[in-house]
């Protein structure tokens, strides 16, 4: 039985509390019991058993009283340790922010706890969501479920991708229904290609930043990492919103999401940019985009070559901005007022041994970056421009939504690799996100769905982009795309 309740999608588990084939205390208490099994994946930086099941017998006691909040009440979540908990540990996965443990909740957590979800921990992460592969966080890496079949990885562990790799694992694991993770560049897409999950980057401002520590402002969105894309809709429903503590956030309405799951995608038009196929890019990428072109072909869709004249520029201005609201989101770790202090000299002695002790080396080299291109001489030269780039970066995108209404490229350039591979080369690292971080930077809303495995055995993802607030549209050809790709492989741990 235990065993069971661990296969559901969060739809499925909906529908069995309805109808009272467990309590959402058993299923808690499977998910409690597969966390602690899977310890050895590394995937959680705090635990939350007490808080699970005091919040799964709520939901009971509801259900009793006909009282039931909506399709995630009594459903157990992960959370990654990104977003402030109110009395949980809290670290962004930095060694900084040892001991903190917020006295306030995000608003996202809160939207979900308040939609009756059920929080069984925290997820390891980089740190403060820097990386693609969960290797630089202080908790050491997170391990992907999943191992190679054949080829060179094959006996070696592998990375769940990143920055939400705990997330994204613990959802592949069977650890959690679903997860929540935050996506900046791509760290919602890219470990849920990695791990073989659905991983949904809503528009900028759909969710309230509240909360959620900083990285780079004008990038950070929150978004969930689920079994389904119909759970994923679901998930997103509850998140979202408009917040007033977050300027940020748009005063809209929330759709149901998951009516616009109607199958039919006749007549959409499916944007295929000529600038994605990049020099290099393994075979077997090239061959799953043209696969997921005939798949929504022949569900009546429309393909319409495209151009996004700007891509190539996507990369390297991210990594302007994206370092410069860092280094100015990250001067508040003083060691004063959060986690770790070591005491120095004198004041500027304390920050200066506290940041070089409480900071790893990538977060240090974004700090650097960061201070250099907002410095006086080069604003001018680099961020100023990079700004400018990226509204010709959004203009393509606008340009596009002329003749689509929905883009469809790779989510990565390869499946997972083994842990410590491009941990020497940062511009390797950097490349992951090559197909994620254009959507990024222009603010839209993007999805990866499972779609296929590699030669080697593991999961590859396909990434549809769509136009700003058109989640439904977006989620609707990514539920027909799901369909047609069958993905039902599952990792071997
Ligand atoms: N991998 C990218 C980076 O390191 C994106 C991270 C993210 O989306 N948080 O910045």
């Amino acid at each position: 039985m235990a065993g069971e309740l661990l296969q559901l999608t969060i739809t499925q588990a909906g529908a069995a509390l309805a109808a009272g084939d467990f309590s959402a205390h058993e299923l808690a208490q499977a998910h409690l019991d597969a966390m602690e099994s899977a310890r050895g994946l590394n995937a959680f930086t705090a635990e939350t058993p007490e808080r699970a099941l005091t919040m799964a017998d709520a939901a009971d006691q509801r259900r009793a009283q006909g009282e039931t909040l909506g399709p995630l009440d009594g459903i157990p979540i992960a959370v990654k340790d990104l977003f402030c908990t109110e009395g949980v540990l809290s670290t962004a996965g930095s060694h900084i922010l040892d001991g903190f443990t917020p006295t306030y909740e995000s608003t996202v957590t809160r939207n979900l706890w308040a939609a009756g979800a059920v929080m069984l921990g925290k997820t390891n992460m980089d740190e403060f969501a820097m990386g693609s592969a969960n290797v630089t966080s202080h908790y050491g890496p997170c391990i992907n479920p999943w191992q190679a079949s054949s080829g060179d990885s094959v006996g070696k562990d592998l990375v769940p991708g990143g920055s939400s790799g705990g997330s994204a694992a613990a959802v592949a694991a069977r650890i959690a229904l679903g997860a929540i993770g935050t996506d900046t560049g791509g760290s919602i897409r890219q470990p849920g290609a990695f791990c073989g999950v659905v991983g949904l980057k809503p528009t900028y401002g759909r969710c309230s930043r509240w909360g959620v520590i900083a990285f780079a402002s004008s990038l950070d969105q929150a978004g969930p990492l689920t079994r389904t894309v119909r759970d994923g809709a679901l998930m997103l429903g509850a998140m979202a919103g408009h917040d007033p503590m977050d300027s940020t956030s748009v005063d809209a309405p929330v759709p149901d999401y998951a009516t616009a799951l109607t199958g039919d995608i006749k007549g959409m038009r499916i944007g295929v940019p000529a600038e994605y196929r990049m020099d290099g890019m393994p075979g077997e990428i090239e061959t799953l985009w043209r696969q997921g072109r005939d798949w929504l072909e022949h569900a009546g869709a429309a393909i319409v070559d495209i151009s996004l004249p700007h891509t190539k520029y996507a990369l390297p201005t991210y990594y302007i901005v994206a370092p410069a609201e860092a280094s100015s989101n990250l001067a508040r770790y003083d060691g004063v007022r959060y986690g770790l202090r070591v005491d120095g000299e004198d004041m500027t002695d304390t920050y200066e041994k506290t940041r070089a002790a409480g900071f790893g080396p990538e977060v240090k080299r974004r700090v650097m970056i960061g201070t250099y291109v907002l410095s006086a001489g080069y604003y001018d030269a680099y961020y100023l421009q990079a700004q400018k780039v990226r509204t010709r970066i959004a203009n393509d995108f606008r340009a596009a939504w002329e003749v689509c209404d929905v883009i469809l490229t790779p989510t990565a350039p390869s499946a997972a690799f083994a842990i410590g591979e491009k941990m020497d080369d940062p511009i390797a690292m950097y490349l992951n996100d090559i197909f994620t971080v254009p959507a990024s930077m222009a603010g839209l809303p993007a999805i990866s769905v499972p779609a296929g495995l590699s030669a080697d055995g593991l999961p590859l993802g396909l990434q549809l982009i769509g136009p700003a607030f058109a989640e439904e549209t977006m989620l609707r050809t990514a539920d027909v795309l799901e369909s047609a790709a069958g993905f039902t492989a599952k990792p071997s741990w």
